[in-house]
């Protein structure tokens, strides 16, 4: 669909196939595979010659039309060229990285990196012969200094989880550049709503749509963006041959999920600016995190390269584990999950769930405190989540 439309107008209508039909809404085509008129057709499908602006599918595990309609939808949000869908964010970032690095390979990624992130490029990313270096992603003499001649890929995650630091994109795909490295970002916690990595320099994007993209909490899914030549010389045969492939019911389930999406997440993030406001005023809290707030460290890159600060807010709750422990029994509405995005108010304790794993120095590195929670915002009526707010710091 033409760029003359808005965002909001594309995520209704862009990527819509229709069949002769002429159904409304985008169809579920639940097929493994498509047949063919004859064998010289399928000859020429497997070839990859096609009539003029004909589109063929061949087999699911590397395309399916509901599968399309969900990567072109996303694509046109984002402004890339092209998308792959997989199926879970992370094997978005598994496929991202490896189908481009080989022995002998760099990677420089920032330390403060989801878990199962963390876990490629710490654990299984040397297992295969590739040197990684941590950084701290926000201290960019760190991202110079460990650059190599052999530094294939950058990886960084911002706002990262579950401290919400923000890393300056534009310098970073920068510093990845001056040696020929890629940059990779993961732009979970921004939403493709408030940040296009692209825009500011990235040469990859991966989501996991589990998250704000269904919104709702029904399916996982991924989803790697980039240039034309990457997705489909790079991506496209690691992931037909090692088939981490997207089931067309979830893409479509994520294919609706984007034209509420906006709606969805300019709600959620009224609320959480809401909120945070009202936690960085409240007795019982050490500090708020929140991207939105004037005491953020990189609040200066809030309405710069993210347009909005989004809906997680990180907090500090005093008397460490106990006292949050406390607090998260003393809340009725919101509940204790580690997911985020989603339309139901959930919120988590880092140190004894999402970043268990970790030793307690490191925890101490990334300033995960004993006493952090993590807040994802929901669609709930942010008063009713500031009542109950209130009534569990008043249990601590
Ligand atoms: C959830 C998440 C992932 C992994 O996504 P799944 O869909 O759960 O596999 C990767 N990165 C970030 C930042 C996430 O929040």
């Amino acid at each position: 669909m033409t760029e003359q439309y808005s965002q909001r107008t594309r995520m209704v209508h862009a990527g819509t196939r229709r069949s002769h039909y002429g159904e409304t809404s985008e169809a579920i085509y639940l097929t493994q595979g498509f047949v063919y008129p004859d064998a010289e057709a399928a000859e020429a499908r497997f070839k990859g010659e096609l009539p003029a602006g004909e589109e063929s599918f061949i087999y699911a595990r590397y395309g399916n039309p509901t599968v399309a309609m969900f990567e072109d939808r996303i694509a046109a949000l984002e402004g890339a060229e092209a998308a792959f869908a997989t199926a879970s964010g992370m094997a978005a970032v598994h496929a991202a990285l490896m189908c481009q690095l080989r022995a002998g390979d760099h990677v420089v990624a920032a330390r403060a990196l989801f878990g199962s992130c963390l876990y490629i490029v710490e654990t299984l990313c040397p297992r295969f012969g590739i040197d990684v270096t941590l950084v701290d992603g926000t201290d960019l003499d760190q991202w110079r200094t460990a650059m190599r001649e052999e530094t294939r890929v950058c990886f960084l995650e911002t706002p990262s989880n579950p401290t919400l630091e923000i890393i300056d994109i534009a310098a970073v795909a920068e510093i990845a550049h001056s040696v020929g490295a890629r940059l990779v970002v993961d732009n979970v916690f921004a939403t493709p709503m408030y940040q296009r990595p692209i825009a500011w320099g990235a040469d990859v994007v991966v989501y996991s749509a589990t998250k704000h993209i269904d919104g709702q909490g029904r399916c996982l899914g991924g989803v790697i963006l980039g240039g034309n030549a990457f997705i489909r010389d790079e991506v496209e045969p690691y992931v037909k041959h090692t088939g981490p492939a997207l089931s067309p019911f979830n893409a479509w389930v994520m294919l609706k999920g984007l034209e509420t999406m906006p709606l969805r997440v300019a709600a959620q993030t009224d609320a959480a600016e809401a909120v945070a406001s009202h936690l960085a005023a409240s007795r019982g809290i050490e500090r708020v995190l929140y991207p939105g707030l004037p005491s953020h460290p990189q609040h200066n890159l809030v309405g710069v390269q993210m347009e909005r600060p989004g809906q997680v807010i990180s907090f500090e709750i005093e008397g460490g584990q106990a006292g949050a422990f406390r607090f998260l029994n003393g809340l009725e509405l919101i509940r204790i999950s580690n997911n985020l995005g989603d339309a139901k108010s959930l919120i988590t304790h880092p140190t004894t769930t999402t970043h268990q794993r970790l030793s307690a120095e490191a925890r101490a590195a990334l300033g995960i405190s004993d006493g952090l929670v993590r807040l994802s915002v929901g669609l709930e009526d942010p008063e009713d989540l500031r009542r109950d707010l209130d009534r569990a710091l008043a249990a601590v």
